[in-house]
């Protein structure tokens, strides 16, 4: 957590809970250890998506499904393609997503994201960064690829636990991750013909819009 807790308590407080089906993977997730979206984060997302009104999404990392499912509700047409190299997981978010109406709208690419980003070749006007933290930048690069101008592309965690912004937070064996995401966070703020917002909501978002 990187706000203080009167912060994010009172920003949950306000915002709407989901339906029982999300309250389900929310706490499934929780006891799980497998980290979706915080609330604020997807709520953002909701926003966005309202806002640009999408019609292609890509998300890196899709864990149970949870932040596919919550994209998949903010735009009734909206067609989501999620990369996840995890059999465990892949096999949740496909149990998940199989139980709602999104199912014939997200469909789950099965490998690494490093190999499945050069493969594709359509574009999308989205894109949601959430998987292995220490390889932003070069999902970065390979996503750009694939970006409408105009596009956006969100990138969750970046903040890192507040380690990022402080080295007083960072633990040993998260140097490397902190790095990285340091590297990332100034590789997309100087990034030409890009204009990027790091928010500190949720473990750190940042928002990067392609000019067109
Ligand atoms: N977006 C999800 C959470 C994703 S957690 C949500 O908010 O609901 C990050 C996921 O990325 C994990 O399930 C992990 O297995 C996956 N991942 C990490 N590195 C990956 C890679 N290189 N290729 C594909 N998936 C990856
Ligand atoms: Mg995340």
């Amino acid at each position: 957590m990187i706000n203080e807790n009167y912060i994010e308590e009172y920003i949950r407080e306000i915002t709407p809970g989901n339906n029982d089906f999300f309250k389900e993977l929310e706490d499934y997730a929780e006891k799980n250890n497998i980290p979706i979206v915080e609330p604020e984060v997807a709520q953002l997302l909701k926003v966005l998506i309202k806002i640009q009104k999408p019609k292609k999404i890509l998300e890196i990392g899709t864990a149970i499904g949870y932040s596919s499912l919550i994209m998949a509700e903010s735009n009734d047409d909206v067609l989501i393609t999620t990369i996840e190299r995890n059999d465990e997981m892949i096999r949740l978010a496909k149990k998940n997503i199989a139980k709602t109406k999104y199912n014939s709208r997200i469909d789950i690419l099965e490998g690494d994201a490093n190999e499945l980003l050069e493969e594709l070749n359509e574009k999308y006007d989205f894109i949601f960064l959430d998987a292995a933290k220490g390889q932003y930048i070069n999902f970065f690069d390979k996503s750009i690829k694939l970006l409408n101008e105009e596009g956006i592309i969100v990138s969750d965690n970046v903040l890192f636990k507040g380690m990022v912004a402080s080295d007083k937070l960072v633990v040993r064996r998260k140097k490397t991750i902190v790095k990285r995401l340091r590297k990332y966070l100034q590789y997309i703020n100087e990034k030409e013909g890009y204009i990027s917002s790091t928010i500190p909501i949720g473990d750190g978002v940042s928002i990067t819009y392609r000019e067109g």
